[in-house]
């Protein structure tokens, strides 16, 4: 019998995830390299995780992201977790390796890093305090990225205080926490700016942060992409700010597992952007 070379498979795991844009954006890497592969939306329920995942490097998987809400409860599943995934509590790409164990890693930071690096190549980290609003999912891989970048004080602001707290217990000393009322206070001297709330999402409450006190000097980033113009961003940049929108970050956190799956790092450029904000 001829031992037929599979063509790989690769997916996002979450529930719901039909409004997921991943699918569109490796689909188009893929036709763009002209590679042999699929890259299909997964629905999970959490009660079918552990089960399911399992089964998926037999029906010939060879990786996935994970999404809502399945981030922090695929670690107790993987064989192996990279320590920033520990780190953050959470993984979005799993790798299934050819010994049939799952190695899960967390590439949202290096997503966040890459996506400001690209888009303001000036910025500096190092120059100033960051002012982080929320203190969710997300902005534990912000903040962890940010100390690996050098950024020399974080300044947290989350509505439930106890979400920040616990930030300032598993990050240390650079963290400072404040209410969130007083979030358009932490402002002044800043030199990074990021909102990870979803205030100003399609759907979702506004943002109503006071920028009054924003410098024209930092660097205003929003975790949200739809709209990709968000208020908040609309604002900054009417203050003088440089900004960044968040479309990138997901794109530039797709790249590593793409390359690992399919073996071309793939671009993240114009094209990529449209290609997924068409989909
Ligand atoms: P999450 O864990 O549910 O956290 C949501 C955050 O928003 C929390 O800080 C929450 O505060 C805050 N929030 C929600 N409603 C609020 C309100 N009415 N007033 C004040 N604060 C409010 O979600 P997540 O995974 O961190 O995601 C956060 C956002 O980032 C989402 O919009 C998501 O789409 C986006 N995101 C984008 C990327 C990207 O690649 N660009 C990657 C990941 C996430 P409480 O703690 O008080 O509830």
């Amino acid at each position: 019998m001829t031992d037929h070379p599979r063509i790989p498979l690769a997916g996002v795991i979450g529930h719901p995830i039909a409004h997921s844009r991943s699918p569109a954006l490796h689909g188009y890497w893929l036709h763009r390299y002209g590679l042999q592969g699929h890259y299909i939306p997964i629905d999970i329920a959490p009660g079918d995780l552990a089960d399911l995942v399992c089964t998926l490097p037999r029906l010939g998987f060879v990786g996935a992201n994970v999404t809502i809400p399945h981030k922090e409860a695929i670690l107790g599943i993987a064989d192996h977790v990279t320590d920033r995934a520990a780190l953050i509590g959470a993984a979005n790409t799993l790798i299934f390796r050819k010994d049939g164990k799952i190695h899960a890693d967390n590439t949202d930071g290096s997503g966040f890093i890459a996506n400001l690096r690209q888009g303001a190549p000036k910025w500096a980290p190092a120059a100033g305090p960051a002012v982080v609003l929320g203190a969710g999912g997300a902005a534990r891989a912000v903040v962890a990225a940010l100390i690996e970048v050098g950024v020399p004080e974080i300044r947290v602001a989350n509505r439930t205080r106890a979400r920040a707290d616990a930030l300032r217990s598993d990050f240390g000393a650079k963290i400072h926490v404040h209410e969130w009322v007083q979030a358009g206070s932490l402002l002044a001297d800043a030199a990074t700016v990021v909102n990870t709330t979803s205030l100003g999402m399609t759907g979702k409450a506004d943002f109503r942060v006071s920028l009054e006190e924003l410098s024209p000097k930092a660097l205003v980033t929003d975790l949200v992409y739809t709209p990709l113009r968000t208020q908040f961003l609309i604002e900054a940049e009417a203050k003088g700010c440089t900004v960044v929108d968040g479309l990138g970050m997901l794109l530039h956190q797709a790249a590593p597992g793409f390359e690992r799956w399919f073996g071309v790092r793939p671009e993240v450029d114009d094209a990529t952007r449209a290609a997924v904000m068409s989909a």
